[in-house]
């Protein structure tokens, strides 16, 4: 077992669920670090997930993220549900049951974790932080039909009222910029619809 896991108590967990799931760890890499997990597996991993788990058949390893930057740990038994929650993904694979979450927190994986870790459903649907999105920064204006479109970072867009795809010819131009220190305000309204 490959293990980077720098904190005591998902450690412990590790053990725990590992012994009572039956699970080899001859196999099996765990890291608490998503940029980690992204180069074990050679693509990028969403930011949101609490955890994450993966068999990778070329070198016939199952390798478990346990993303603690995600995970809630006011809630006392939030990081349990997830290490649970990975190793339950990994004695499936292990039993041949290929079956992804038909709805996190709601599908027979939630029952699963509840009956093995004694947590309730509602516990297990709370075990995250709310997502943080970035605020909208940015105020693009449509050249042919004026319309405004905010947007979160900068890039390049044609105006989708204009073009139903990529179009040239109505390439959104930066109109202002937001200061979203104080909710988006220092800015008067450019736009003309
Ligand atoms: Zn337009």
């Amino acid at each position: 077992m490959l293990v980077d896991v720098p904190d005591d108590e998902t450690l412990r967990l590790l053990h725990h669920y590992l012994n009572a799931l039956l699970l080899p760890t001859d196999r099996l890499r765990v890291t608490t670090c998503r940029r980690t997990f992204s180069a074990w597996l050679g693509r990028p991993i969403s930011s949101s997930l609490g955890g994450a788990y993966a068999y990778r058949p070329r070198s016939d390893e199952h390798v478990v993220l346990i993303n603690l930057d995600r995970i809630d740990r006011s809630q006392p038994r939030a990081l349990e549900i997830v290490v649970a929650e990975e190793l339950i993904h990994m004695r499936d694979r292990l039993d041949g049951d290929l079956r992804r979450h038909a709805r996190h927190g709601y599908d027979r994986v939630a029952h699963r974790v509840a009956a093995l870790t004694g947590a309730t459903l509602a516990e297990i649907r709370s075990c995250l932080r709310p997502v943080q999105r970035r605020p909208i920064r940015y105020l693009y204006v449509c050249p042919e039909c004026g319309r405004c479109t905010p947007r979160r970072v900068r890039g390049t867009w044609s105006c989708r009222w204009c073009a139903p795809t990529f179009d040239p010819r109505f390439v959104l131009r930066l109109a202002a910029r937001l200061d979203s220190d104080e909710g988006d305000t220092a800015t008067s309204d450019p736009c003309t619809s």
